[in-house]
């Protein structure tokens, strides 16, 4: 590439949110390249990981009809309406309440016209598969939207055939190093970094779509805390936080829970970072139905505190908190039918009574008998129902077990090694309802745009199933908007 180059906006990222964001800057007459630091065949960050399922507002199945190919049966599929008050209460129920209701709302009130937009620009959409109160009980539904044609991959293939067929180039194996701004504190230039050495583009704004900064073992330590350096990352090796380093640099806010991440509980042995072929096979998340405890031999959490789907995010930190950053998964025969069926993929230690076991795993026999004689003492004889909420407790113990409180008393016993991992971070950058990043005053840095992951503010201590991508399209589709139309205002 050429020293000096000259365009309107610059996105850094290739992913959904910089892909939306990119075909909006054209549409509204910029010109337009994309930087993607990622060689191509790992294009896209953590997007191509995802099922790529999208949570807006609907009023049934009826009236997503027409988003569906012609050929779609959707004979006994039941989906409510998903109103407004719906997504909101659910972004509230899953954030405790602590959402940026003002980004909220915008996500929520432009939803359906962005799923919209994205269908009027060549992605397809699908009824939404493997997600539903039979595989993933949950207090809030799961199933209230559509999913991208072949899932995240399917999602960067038609989102880039989109942007592609407006002409707009694409320079993978490019970073964003740092970006610039002029005497009036505007956006003026980007330098980015390819194998050829450094160069500047020339620009009126710059959309930071690049990421969290999951993928920074020096930034996990710094904002999360230790116990994440050894973390897990679940999806894309190339979200290091540049974008959220670059923004602090020239004096953009920040928002949200900078100390909080999404993760789960994960195989011992699953990869250090994402790889497409293992990453979906990896949660271990039927901790519910057994009891957990560290080398030790020492139980350390609830297991039983909720369903999987809103206390899985917590556990996995739980477990990182323990010597090693391990913990072992135990289950007796009454459990190992009802476990996930990602629990197959793995090598369980199994023994007939929970002294061998503990020999096995290298943990203390007498104390990991006591832990389990102490559990099974204020535990029930019962078959677990593992879709109710039982309320079979221990609450005398400490910690206490909620629900699914089931005496581990029928060999085999079996255990499962596991860790905690991380999928995406929460903090990030302060931006308005138009996607502009603001300064430390809450005014908008001129030029400086930002949408997906590396948004501040949308959630905390948990996250909202299908509204990561939602939000990274709607504030994607936002600045590009008003980036694309900078130059004529
Ligand atoms: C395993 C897994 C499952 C998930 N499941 C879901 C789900 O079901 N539903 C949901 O809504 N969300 C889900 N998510 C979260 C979802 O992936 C993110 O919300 C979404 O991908 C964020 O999109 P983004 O466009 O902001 O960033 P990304 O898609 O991560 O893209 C960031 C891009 O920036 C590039 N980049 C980084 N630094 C630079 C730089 N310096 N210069 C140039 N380019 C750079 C990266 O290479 C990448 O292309 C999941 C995530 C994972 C890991």
């Amino acid at each position: 590439m050429g020293k000096n180059i000259d365009f309107d906006v610059v996105i850094v990222g290739a992913g959904n949110a910089a892909l939306c964001a990119a075909l909006s800057a054209s549409e509204a007459g910029a010109s337009v390249i994309i930087l993607e630091k990622a060689p191509k065949h790992f294009q896209g960050g953590n997007c191509p990981y995802t099922g790529a399922g999208f949570r807006f507002t609907h009023n049934g199945i009826n009236d997503l009809k027409a988003l569906l190919p012609e050929n779609t049966d959707t004979g006994d599929f039941q989906m409510a309406p998903y109103t407004e008050q719906d997504f909101l209460d659910h972004f509230i129920e899953a954030t405790h309440g602590d959402t940026d209701q003002e980004l909220a709302d915008v996500v929520i009130s432009k939803s359906r016209e962005t799923i919209n937009w994205m269908h009027s620009n060549g992605v397809r959409w699908e009824l939404p598969i493997n997600i539903n109160l039979e595989n993933a009980p949950s207090v809030i539904p799961n199933q209230v939207g559509l999913s991208a044609h072949e899932s995240g991959p399917g999602l960067v293939r038609m989102l880039t055939k989109a942007v592609e067929s407006k002409s707009i180039t694409i320079l993978y194996e490019t970073k964003m190093v740092s970006i610039d701004k002029g005497d009036l504190g505007q956006i003026k230039s980007i330098k980015i970094q390819d194998r050829d050495g450094i160069n500047i583009i020339h620009c009126k704004a710059v959309v930071l779509a690049c990421g969290g900064f999951e993928a920074n073992p020096e930034m996990r330590i710094k904002y999360l805390g230790t116990k994440w350096e050894t973390a897990k990352v679940r999806g894309s090796k190339y979200n290091t936080g540049d974008g959220h380093r670059v923004a602090l640099d020239i004096g953009a806010a920040t928002n949200g829970q900078w100390t909080g991440c999404h993760g789960t509980p994960i195989d011992l042995d699953a990869p250090t970072t994402g790889d497409l072929a293992l990453t979906d096979a990896m949660p271990r998340r039927s901790y519910n139905l057994g009891i957990m405890v560290n080398l030790d031999g020492n139980r350390f959490t609830d297991e039983g505190i909720g369903f999987a789907e809103q206390t899985f995010v917590q556990i996995g930190s739980d477990i990182l908190s323990q010597k090693r950053n391990m913990a072992f998964q135990i289950f007796d025969q009454r459990a190992v039918n009802h476990l996930e069926d990602r629990y197959g993929g793995s090598n369980p230690v199994s023994a007939q009574s929970i002294e061998q076991l503990a020999d096995l795993l290298g943990i203390n026999p007498t104390v990991l008998k006591s832990t389990v004689d102490k559990f099974n003492l204020e535990a029930e004889d019962a078959d677990y129902l593992s879709r109710t909420l039982d309320g079979r407790s221990t609450l005398s113990l400490y910690p206490a077990k909620s629900n699914w409180a089931i005496k581990i008393d029928k060999p085999p016993f079996i255990a499962y090694s596991v860790t905690g991992s991380i999928t995406y971070t929460y903090g990030g950058l302060k931006i308005d309802e138009n996607a502009r990043v603001l300064d430390m005053e809450d005014n908008p840095i001129t030029g400086l745009y930002a949408a997906g992951e590396i948004v501040g503010g949308i959630f905390y201590h948990n996250s909202l199933r299908a509204a990561g991508l939602m939000h990274g399209s709607v504030f994607g589709k936002l600045a590009g908007q008003h980036a694309g139309r900078l130059e004529n205002q």
